[in-house]
C-alpha cells in the first residue's frame, strides 16, 4: 500500500472503490471509472483503508481513497464521494488551576499508556503507577504460569507493563469514528507498527510485536520527564470535601490532586477498597462464556469456499450472533485467527481464559470467545454481584482441576452434556486440559442460551458443532462502572476513571482513546506542576 500520505486541504474521499487486484494501476483505473474520470483529472491519490471481501465465490477489493482532483467541487455530489475530513488541530492544553503535584496515571494498559504518553508529549510529566512488572519480566513471569500453572497473582496476564492488550491478538478494529482513531494508529506505527496498521481495514498487531511497542512508549514517557513505577500498587484514595487530595501507594500515602484511573477490568480487590473509600460505582451488565477453538483450514474453507487457499485472504475471521428463545444474545468475541487459547488468571483459585495471536497468525487452530450477555436479573441487584457471580463461575471451573488446567468439551458433547471421550480440534491451551462436561459451570438459563447460539452457528457453518471448548471466559467486559462527568470527565473532583475498568470502554482502541480524552481533559482543567529538581 502507499501509507496515508499527506492529506491537502482539498481532497476527496472516495469509498468503495473496487478492484480484484491490489496493483496502484488496478486502483487508479477503477477510481477514474468510478468518477468519470479523464486523463489529467486526477492530481494525486493515496489509500486511506483497504478491506477485502470473498463473498458468492468471488474476491473484491474495497479501497477508501483520498484523492486531488480537478474541479473537485463537480464530483461532490457524486454516491460515495465526501470531502476528506481536516485532521484536527493539535491539542494545546487550557488549564489554570496550578498542580502542585504531577498527574498520577495508576494502571499502565491501553488507558493508562495513552494517557501517561499524552500527557508527558504536552509538558505535564506524568507518574505511572502499576502493579504489575515490567513486558520483560513478565513476559517470563507468564510464560511460567503457562508451562508450571504457578501464578504470580501481580504478574499476569492481566496485569504488568501494557496491561490485558500485552498477550493478545492485538486487534486494533473499532466502530468509532473518533478522529482519534488515526491519530493514535498513527502514534503506533511512530512506535514501531507496522505500516499495514494504518490501511488495513482489521488491523492488528499481534502478542510478539506489541513488546517493542510497549517498550519504545515506555522510553518516550522517561524521555519527557515522565516517571513509571512498577511493582505499585494503588491501594486507597483520599477524598475530602468530594475532592481528591492523597494516594496511598504500597501502604503509604502521598499527596495527589489529578489521578487518572485506568486499571482494567479485574482490579476486583482495589475497586472494592475504592468504593470503601467514597468513589462512586455502579453494576453494570456483562458475559459469560467459553473460547471456541476450530481447525483455522477449516475455518478458511468455511469462510472463503474457493479462495481457502489464498494468501492475501488467509487466515479468515469470522463472527456469528444469534438470539436465544430466553431474550439472551449469544455471540462470537474477539476471535483471534491462527491463535491460541491463553490462560489469562489474574487471582488464585479462579480459572479465566482468553485468546491471543502472534503477529504472523500462523498457529493451527482458529479460537474465538463464544458468549453469553448476562445482566442483574442473573446475579442479582448488589453493586458487586456481578463480580462475585463472575468469580463463582471462575472458582468453579478452577475446582475441576486445582492446578490451572483448563476444562475443555467437543460442542457436539456440551449438547448432549456428555464428558467427551475425544476431541476433534487439538486444544492450544496451556498448561494443559481436563476433560468436563461445561454445563456444570453455568446456570440452566447461559446453558440454555449457549445451546440454542450453537445449534444456530452449526446451521450457519456446518461442522462448527466439531469444535472444541475450553472453559471459562468471563472478563469480557467490566462488571463494573465508575460514573463521571460528561464535560469534566470526572468522579470525584480530581479523579478521571478510564478505560476498560471504568466501564467506558471494550478493546484496546476504544481504552487507549478514552485514555487520551481523559488525559486532555486533565490538561484543559489544571496547568502542569511548576517542579523544583
Ligand atoms: P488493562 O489493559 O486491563 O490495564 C490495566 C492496568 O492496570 C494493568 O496493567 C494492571 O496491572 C494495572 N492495575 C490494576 N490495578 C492496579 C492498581 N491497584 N495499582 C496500579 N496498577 C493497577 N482487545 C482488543 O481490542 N483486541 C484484541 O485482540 C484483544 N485481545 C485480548 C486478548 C487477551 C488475552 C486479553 C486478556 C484481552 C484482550 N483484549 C483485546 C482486550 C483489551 O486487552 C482490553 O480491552 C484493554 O487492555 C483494556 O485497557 P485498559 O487500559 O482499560 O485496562
Amino acid at each position: 500500500g502507499s501509507g496515508n500520505g499527506k492529506r491537502g486541504r482539498h481532497m476527496l474521499r472516495i469509498s468503495q472503490v473496487k478492484t480484484r487486484d491490489t496493483d496502484r494501476r488496478s486502483i487508479e483505473h477503477a477510481l477514474m471509472k468510478k468518477l468519470g474520470l479523464k486523463n489529467g483529472d486526477l492530481k494525486h491519490w493515496t489509500i486511506y483503508r483497504r478491506s477485502v471481501d470473498a463473498r458468492h465465490h468471488d474476491v473484491t477489493f474495497s479501497w477508501i481513497i483520498d484523492a486531488q482532483l480537478r474541479n473537485e467541487a463537480r464530483h461532490l455530489m457524486k454516491k460515495d464521494v465526501r470531502p476528506t475530513p481536516e485532521k484536527p488541530a493539535p491539542f494545546r492544553p487550557k488549564g489554570v488551576i496550578a498542580l502542585k503535584t504531577p498527574p498520577v496515571v495508576a494502571g499502565f494498559g491501553p488507558a493508562g499508556m495513552f494517557a501517561a504518553l499524552d500527557l508527558a508529549e504536552h509538558g505535564y510529566r506524568p507518574i505511572v503507577l502499576e502493579r504489575g512488572q515490567k513486558i520483560e519480566q513478565r513476559r517470563q513471569d507468564v510464560d511460567h504460569f503457562w508451562k508450571t500453572g504457578e501464578l504470580d497473582p501481580e504478574s499476569n496476564v492481566q496485569f504488568g507493563e501494557g496491561g490485558a492488550g500485552a498477550f493478545s491478538d492485538g486487534k486494533l478494529t473499532t466502530r468509532s469514528r473518533d478522529p482519534l482513531v488515526d491519530e493514535l494508529l498513527e502514534t503506533l506505527h511512530a512506535h514501531g507498527a507496522s505500516l499495514d496498521i494504518l490501511v488495513d481495514a482489521y488491523p492488528h498487531i499481534g502478542t510478539d510485536a506489541f513488546e517493542a511497542i510497549i517498550q519504545s512508549i515506555r522510553r518516550r514517557i522517561l524521555e519527557l520527564g515522565g516517571e513509571i513505577r512498577f511493582g505499585a500498587r494503588l491501594e486507597e484514595v483520599k477524598i475530602e470535601d468530594d475532592r481528591l487530595t492523597a494516594i496511598n501507594v504500597n501502604g503509604r500515602w502521598e499527596p495527589c490532586q489529578a489521578l487518572i484511573l485506568a486499571l482494567g477490568h479485574s482490579a476486583s480487590d482495589t475497586l472494592r477498597q475504592l468504593h470503601e473509600d467514597g468513589i462512586h460505582m455502579e453494576s453494570k451488565p456483562f458475559q459469560v462464556g467459553v473460547r471456541i477453538e476450530h481447525p483455522q483450514r477449516f475455518i478458511n474453507e468455511a469462510m472463503l469456499h474457493d479462495f481457502k487457499d489464498d494468501p492475501r485472504l488467509i487466515p479468515a475471521r469470522y463472527t456469528l450472533t444469534a438470539m436465544a428463545d430466553n431474550g439472551k444474545g449469544i455471540y462470537t468475541f474477539c476471535m483471534c485467527p491462527g491463535g491460541y487459547v491463553i490462560a489469562s488468571s489474574a487471582q488464585p483459585g479462579q480459572l479465566v481464559v482468553n485468546g491471543m495471536s502472534y503477529a504472523d497468525r500462523a498457529g493451527e487452530n482458529a479460537n474465538s470467545a463464544l458468549l453469553v450477555q448476562v445482566n442483574e436479573s442473573d446475579y442479582g441487584p448488589g453493586l458487586f454481584d456481578g463480580l462475585a457471580y463472575q468469580e463463582e463461575i471462575e472458582k468453579r471451573a478452577f475446582a475441576l482441576s486445582p492446578d490451572y488446567r483448563a476444562p475443555v468439551q467437543k460442542a457436539a458433547d456440551y449438547l448432549e452434556g456428555v464428558v467427551s471421550e475425544s476431541l476433534s480440534t487439538r486444544p492450544t491451551y496451556e498448561p494443559g486440559t481436563v476433560p468436563a462436561d461445561l454445563n456444570t459451570l453455568f446456570s440452566d438459563e447461559v446453558n440454555h442460551a449457549l445451546h440454542q447460539g450453537l445449534l444456530d452457528f452449526e446451521r450457519k457453518v456446518p461442522g462448527f458443532l466439531e469444535g472444541t471448548m475450553t472453559g471459562v471466559e468471563t472478563r469480557a467486559s467490566s462488571a463494573i462502572r465508575i460514573p463521571r462527568d460528561k464535560v469534566t470527565r470526572m468522579g470525584d473532583e480530581g479523579i478521571y476513571p478510564s478505560g476498560e475498568g471504568s466501564g467506558y470502554a471494550g478493546g484496546i482502541m476504544t481504552s487507549a482513546i478514552d485514555g487520551v480524552k481523559s488525559a486532555r481533559a486533565l490538561m484543559d482543567r489544571y496547568a502542569p506542576c511548576v517542579q523544583s529538581d
